[in-house]
């Protein structure tokens, strides 16, 4: 076959790397280890060596390079991992706004204890990313670090060049899978919905007319960091709190059910354990539930989208999750109807077509915002 695609999505946990055609079927998929803990570099040789990998699968099992490869890492603020929370207590101990001395902190240079200022005047904590790569900047090619934090950008869409001989694009993994809902899946044909997903954190997309609205800074759709009463207090990776991210994230079901009782489960079977009812499930079930209705219900009052398309892992709940959250919407929203809630089409898989679309934009005549300029 000629004219194929080639994508890589750089998740979390997982790189995932296809072959698509030109209307995004996927024909080929392969997945490694993020390597998250190894850090930027660790994650880069990854992601190089899968973009290498699914090149080269292109041209044995479809007789040529792909047209393009497509590229989608992470776009949102990531939870904190112990040592980084363990630095941020210190940090925020550390910082002093004392006359006649400038707010400083302690922060980690890889594993160096570094002292740097503090411009905001205490330690950021989002600053210090579970995810190896920070958030991807569309416009300028890189994956974006904290300069207080004491880290350079990494140059992500140079390095892929560099690694293949065919043109890439990159791309920001919600506003990829956005774009791929908007394409071919629930958001097929709509003017203008919100893209939401719940999974291992929360995150989103604004999509108005087929096109994943970037931002002026790229942080456009920063759903998962909306305050939201039904959270409580919770501390939020992003280091406020009350975020929806720590009621209704994955993360955050585990955790609130191991408060209840003491185990620790995947969200996956607490879903199973309120179909079966168990009061410990309903209970952190329906906080799930009523986070997101309040953050969907501040959505519809400011945008009015046409629909609500819902992914992640918590979606594949189904209509456990839907139904309530339908009717709490329903119950919240001051305007009449509220918009629709529909449950993605496309699953894990959204983020990895969604990167290959742009890829084929990219050697179209006509290119979308979202993509990456050319070399
Ligand atoms: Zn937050």
């Amino acid at each position: 076959m000629t004219g194929h695609l080639a994508a890589v999505d750089v998740g979390g946990t997982s790189v995932k790397a296809g072959l698509l055609t030109p209307d995004g079927d996927v024909l080929y998929e392969r997945r490694w280890p993020t390597r998250a803990a190894g850090g930027p570099d660790a994650v880069v040789a990854v992601v190089l060596d899968a973009a290498r990998d699914i090149v080269a699968a292109g041209r044995a099992r479809l007789g040529g390079d792909p047209l393009a490869l497509g590229v989608a890492a992470l776009g949102r603020v990531a939870k904190v991992p112990s040592f980084a929370r363990r630095a941020g207590r210190a940090a925020s101990g550390a910082c002093s706004r004392r006359a006649g001395r400038k707010p400083s902190y302690w922060t980690y240079s890889g594993f160096r204890p570094v002292r740097r200022e503090c411009v905001h005047g205490v330690a950021r904590q989002a600053e210090l990313s579970q995810h190896a790569l920070g958030p991807v900047d569309e416009e300028r090619g890189v994956a974006r670090r904290s300069a207080a934090a004491g880290r350079r950008d990494v140059p992500l869409l140079d390095l892929v060049r560099d690694a293949v001989p065919v043109p890439v694009a990159l791309g920001q993994d919600l506003r990829a899978g956005a774009l791929a809902e908007a394409r071919l899946g629930a958001g097929c044909g709509l003017p203008g919905f919100v893209f939401v997903a719940l999974g291992t954190g929360v995150g989103g997309a604004v999509v108005l007319d087929g096109v994943p609205l970037p931002g002026s800074a790229g942080r456009a759709a920063e759903i998962g960091h909306l305050r939201v009463r039904a959270a409580g207090d919770a501390r939020c990776g992003c280091g406020s709190h009350g975020c929806l991210e720590t009621a209704a994230s994955a993360t955050a079901l585990t955790r609130g059910y191991a408060e209840l009782t003491g185990r620790r489960l995947p969200a996956a079977e607490i879903a199973g354990a309120v179909r079966q009812g168990d009061s410990a499930a309903i209970r952190v079930w329906h906080r799930a539930v009523d986070a997101p209705a309040e953050a969907l219900t501040d959505c519809a009052v400011l945008l009015d989208p046409a629909a609500f398309v819902l992914g992640g892992g918590l979606s594949l709940a189904g209509d456990l999750l839907l139904d309530p959250l339908r009717a709490a919407l329903a119950r919240g929203f001051p305007l009449g109807d509220p918009p629709p809630v529909r449950a993605a089409a496309l699953g894990d898989r959204a983020a990895l077509i969604g990167a290959g679309l742009p890829a084929r934009d990219r050697t179209a005549p006509t290119v979308t915002p979202a993509l990456a300029p050319a070399p």
